[in-house]
């Protein structure tokens, strides 16, 4: 069995805040904070450009990918990190097209994370070849695969409600209709199992700032299928995808592999984070993970929906069609969950009227869940966030 006291030790939680919010952010490893200080001094401060060979840091998006990679079902060699989600989405997507040319469809559901669509659209635009995003409903994705889809692009977590897609069925299902599949794991990535190698994924994105505590603004990661990955063009062709970065050349070579979807120089700094952020996942079962989230989520939605009637599940109510988020719905979301933060439990709105908590059990027990639920319990019963200043809108929410 994991000891999840042993890795709650290796994260700085603020003294008497519940923090419900790891599935956007998630907290400081301590050990990233000593891991950053020594890279500066000693690598930067000492090694200055010679660190790109003596400290490894070239070799570190595919190093540390393969750290992701074990927690995704992925092989070694088949993940590397580097750019934002939103470029990983475009690169994944890009690819994908140009190996189903006689198809036009990109399909995805209103689930999905705007960004993830902002990019599909830019790109068919960029295009111009007559692709067409279609946005379904996320429980009618599964039967309006057809053989017009070149490309099913999905997140497998719904940012708001937390409703989880099932991979394995609908890779197979697009599979059989000839169309590729492109997952993004921003909210699975650290949260649930994922075996991406079991559900012959094709490609998969996802970020590693929410439930893999790797900083804000932390590198994103991409996943190519190994029996694609010598045929994928990458789209975003920088020089650090080139077969041969050092040499050069004017003309650019695809390099090997996973390789050729690094696009620039790597973030040094945000990947010495990650790295340290990534050992708190030595030893942990995701197994175990799942049956704690489970635990946590399920009792929360108990002491919540006990305690505060005027709120609505929001959330699939049989944990095994979540992630491992959970949100209520009301109105005044907004200035409840102002309301809240004052009160030292964090979670986040979601517009229009979504109230969100993850759990997170590398850091979080029963006692904290039952807390935020007594803290929202008040501010419900009391109406405390009905006050001016919980509604006015901050440009993050
Ligand atoms: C968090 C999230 C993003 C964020 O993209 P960035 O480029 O890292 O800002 C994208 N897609 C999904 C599904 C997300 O949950």
């Amino acid at each position: 069995m994991t000891d999840f006291s042993k890795t709650r030790a290796l994260f700085h939680l603020p003294d008497g805040l519940v923090y419900l919010d790891g599935n956007s952010l998630g907290p400081l490893p301590k050990k990233a904070v000593e891991k950053t200080a020594t890279m500066m001094r000693e690598e930067w401060g000492d090694l200055l450009i010679r660190g790109w060979n003596a400290a490894g840091w070239m070799a570190q998006p595919r190093s540390i990918g393969d750290r992701v990679g074990r927690l995704i079902g992925a092989p070694e060699g088949s993940v590397v990190l580097g750019d934002t989600l939103s470029i990983k989405v475009y690169q994944a997507l890009a690819s994908a097209l140009e190996l189903r040319p006689q198809r036009k469809v990109v399909l995805s559901d209103n689930g999905n994370f705007p960004t993830d669509l902002y990019m599909a659209s830019g790109l068919i635009q960029s295009f111009d070849k007559g692709h067409e995003l279609k946005i379904v409903a996320p429980e009618e994705v599964e039967d309006a695969i057809d053989d017009t889809v070149a490309a099913l692009m999905l997140t497998e977590v719904d940012y708001r409600t937390g409703r989880l897609h099932d991979m394995k069925r609908l890779t197979e299902k697009a599979h059989a209709a000839g169309a590729l599949a492109i997952w993004d794991l921003a909210h699975s990535a650290g949260a649930l199992p994922v075996d991406l190698a079991g559900a012959d994924a094709d490609f998969a994105v996802g970020c590693t700032y929410k439930y893999l505590n790797g900083g804000p603004g932390a590198p994103a990661f991409i996943y190519v299928a190994p029996r694609l990955a010598e045929q994928v063009r990458p789209a975003l062709s920088g020089w650090l995808g080139h077969d041969a970065p050092f040499a050069f050349d004017l003309d650019y070579r695809a390099g090997r592999g996973i390789d050729r979807m690094r696009v620039g120089t790597p973030p040094v700094l945000a990947l010495a984070a990650l790295d340290a952020a990534l050992d708190a996942w030595d030893g942990v079962d995701m197994a175990d993970l799942r049956a704690a989230s489970i635990r946590l989520s399920e009792r929360f939605i108990a002491e919540v929906e006990r305690r505060c009637p005027d709120l609505t599940l929001g959330s699939p109510r049989d944990p095994e069609q979540r992630g491992s988020q959970v949100s209520f719905l009301h109105d005044n979301g907004y200035a409840i969950m102002q309301a809240l933060i004052a009160h030292d439990v964090i979670g986040d709105f979601r517009a229009p009227n979504a109230i969100r908590f993850g759990f997170t059990p590398l850091y979080l027990g029963e006692d904290d869940v039952v807390a935020g639920a007594e803290r929202l319990e008040r501010i419900m019963a009391e109406r405390l966030w009905d006050r001016p200043k919980f509604h006015k809108r901050a440009a993050v929410t």
